[in-house]
């Protein structure tokens, strides 16, 4: 019996078969860390994408790491970054020596806005961490142009917006450095995993010696040379490896993007088309320019609040529907609380207060997102205050 046969979750990754068969060959061949089966995943991403140099590594934090470390980032340099992100993309530069400075974002594509960046702008930044939040391009043009003009280091952090695209190129084929993360929760999945992708080849060997101990040559080739190569060490380095039985799921996972894709703009068009009767949500916002991945679905109640979306988050809950309150300001973590004490920007409070997850992956049915509209709107309905014109 399956105990959760009536609940529906708020995602759930796509494995079957395909990633079944993909990891016995490899548990059979003997090699089962980083090999040729990662070289393999590099090469379909990168030629997926169009980018030169993809670097699989085991997390999007990893990639954002060394991201920013072969870019050049030093000790002490400043960072523009969404505090409307999770505590990992910080993670990712401040590992590498960066210090965050927080700018809001905007308040139709909760990504950064390129008007408060110029706020907190000065001589002391060296770098954006420009995040594509929750599967939505950010305003690439606008970025691309300032840190240009600014002489910044501009990494893409597209953990969740891996097969999303912006003027018709898939995110990570736009000439910076990009991190993707393989979570579960994101687009494609190898259990924990992420990749970097690189455009300048020299940034690309360094991050392959990084992720692997710093060793100028990797296991696989060493061990292909039968021990006649002997690897050295131009510096420190980390384990950073994504395995080979990771990557063979990798594979699998990218033969079925193309149906992901479809099966999610499929669910987020018709949750948007059901909720569009409903004037107290409003459903996401893409810009022309950009096509939404939807590796989540993100609601806005514009009069909601905190205390609004935890009974409509508890009514769901009631009915068997998981759904997630939105992302919170960064600058209220414990470890930022001191240094950023009084921090208000106001788009990204607005977001954290008014807006929730429904659900949305691969396989969630028509009838359960019929229920997940039904129930949602009856709790909209019951806690949020009815407009007070007409
Ligand atoms: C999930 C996520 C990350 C971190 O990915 P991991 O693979 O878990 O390290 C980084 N940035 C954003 C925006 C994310 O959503």
């Amino acid at each position: 019996m399956d105990y959760f046969a009536d609940h529906i979750p708020l995602l759930r990754p796509w494995i079957d078969e395909d990633e079944l068969n993909a990891v016995a060959p490899v548990l059979r061949s003997g090699w089962i860390t980083q090999g040729p089966k990662v070289h393999e995943f590099e090469k379909e991403v990168g030629a997926l994408v169009g980018a030169p140099h993809a670097v699989a590594v085991n997390s999007a934090t990893s990639a954002l790491h060394l991201a920013f470390q072969v870019a050049g980032l030093k000790p002490g340099d400043k960072v523009i970054v969404p505090a409307h992100t999770c505590m990992a993309t910080v993670n990712g530069f401040m590992l590498a020596g960066g210090i965050p400075v927080f700018a809001d974002i905007d308040r139709r594509t909760f990504n950064l806005d390129i008007a408060a960046v110029e706020e907190v702008m000065d001589g002391s930044v060296q770098a954006i961490a420009l995040v594509h939040q929750i599967g939505l391009p950010a305003d690439l043009d606008a970025f691309w142009h300032f840190a240009r003009k600014h002489q910044l280091i501009l990494v893409e952090d597209a953990a969740t917006a891996f097969g999303a695209r912006y003027r018709d190129r898939y995110l990570g084929g736009h000439g910076n450095p990009t991190a993707y993360s393989f979570h579960p929760r994101k687009m494609i999945t190898t259990g924990e995993g992420g990749m970097v992708i690189l455009w300048d080849e020299e940034q690309a060997e360094r991050a392959r010696r990084l992720r692997a101990a710093g060793a100028s040559i990797s296991d696989f080739v060493r061990h292909q040379a039968k021990g006649v190569l002997q690897q050295t060490y131009p510096e420190p380095g980390y384990n950073y490896r994504l395995t080979d039985l990771q990557a063979v799921i990798g594979s699998a996972q990218l033969r079925k993007l193309p149906k992901m894709l479809e099966a999610r703009a499929y669910q987020a068009d018709y949750y948007t088309g059901q909720l569009r009767v409903v004037d107290e949500v409003q459903p996401p916002y893409v810009p022309a320019e950009c096509s939404h991945c939807f590796t989540s679905y993100c609601i806005t109640i514009p009069k909601g609040s905190p205390e609004i979306i935890s009974r409509i988050l508890d009514d769901m809950a009631a009915d068997g529907i998981s759904c997630r309150r939105g992302i919170q300001p960064l600058y209220r973590e414990p470890y930022f609380q001191e240094s950023h004490q009084g921090m208000y920007l106001p788009n990204t409070e607005a977001a954290a207060a008014q807006t929730l997850f429904l659900p949305i992956f691969p396989g969630l049915t028509r009838l359960q997102q019929d229920r997940v509209v039904k129930t949602l709107i009856q709790a909209v309905r019951k806690h949020v205050p009815r407009a007070m014109s007409a």
